[in-house]
């Protein structure tokens, strides 16, 4: 019994090999992280995690059902497992508020309004609620993201490189504020990262990737302590 797993997962494109068979068990509320170089198969394992492409054989388990894959899906869209995209994906055209908004317009009209006052006040975005993306900074731009993924309650956020257009100031401090974020809604949290301070900073646990197979995995306090 596991709370996210994914059962000997592999997947090629053509000739090449992206991810060899692969296991993962996750705790709900758990933070991991995936750090690999670049080509080591972690946007695929992700993308795999959130529905968003076919593995060629295994299956992922979200409290032990499998998941469907959504183009086996009738309803569209996804609310359990939520991906940020390294490039935020925001509506150029809508304030921040209207961005948070987004997935929810098949919510209850209250609820939603509630839903994203809960968000601006988590995020510290009160203030720029009514600003339009390209008014925002990057680290701004990353929390409307992260925002627009945790409208919709997910109980799993998938995050692809979520710091790579920040310095590393600005990085430390939205680590700390996503990482509180994050628990006070105890949400489970797998980030893939090439930065393995960013990894250790905040997860739980981490595991490391080479051509598309598991090399390593721990916890981020062990790794960390070892020589
Ligand atoms: P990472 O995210 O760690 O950079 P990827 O998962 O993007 O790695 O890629 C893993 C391997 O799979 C790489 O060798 C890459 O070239 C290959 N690959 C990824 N996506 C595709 C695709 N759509 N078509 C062909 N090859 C791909
Ligand atoms: P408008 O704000 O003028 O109604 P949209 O918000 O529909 O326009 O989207 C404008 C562009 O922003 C689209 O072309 C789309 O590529 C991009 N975009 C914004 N958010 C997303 C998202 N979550 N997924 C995909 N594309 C998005």
């Amino acid at each position: 019994m596991s709370y996210f797993s994914i059962s000997n997962v592999s997947k090629s494109y053509d000739n090449q090999t992206a991810l060899h068979p692969f296991s993962l068990e996750l705790e709900k509320g758990e933070f991991l992280a995936i750090v690999g170089e670049s080509g080591s198969g972690k946007s695929t394992l992700l993308r795999i995690m959130a529905g968003l492409e076919v593995q060629d054989a295994g299956e992922v388990f979200l409290d032990d059902e499998p998941i469907l894959n959504p183009k086996q899906k009738i309803v569209s869209g996804y609310d359990e497992i939520r991906l940020i995209h390294q490039n935020f994906h925001l509506y150029p055209n809508s304030t921040v508020a209207e961005n948070l908004s987004r997935p929810l317009l098949h919510y209850e009209r209250e609820y939603a309004k509630n839903r994203v006052e809960d968000l601006l006040r988590l995020l510290g975005l009160r203030d720029y609620r009514d600003r339009y993306p390209y008014q925002l900074s990057g680290g701004q731009k990353q929390k409307v993201a992260i925002g627009k993924a945790l409208s919709v309650e997910p109980e799993i956020v998938l995050l692809d490189e979520p710091f790579s257009s920040l310095d590393s100031i600005q990085t430390q401090r939205l680590v700390s504020e996503m990482k509180d974020t994050f628990r006070e809604m105890g949400t489970t949290v797998i980030f893939v990262t090439h930065d393995l301070d960013d990894a250790l900073r905040l997860t739980d646990n981490l595991i490391i990737l080479q051509n598309g197979k598991l090399v390593q995995k721990g916890s981020s306090k062990e790794l960390c302590e070892r020589p």
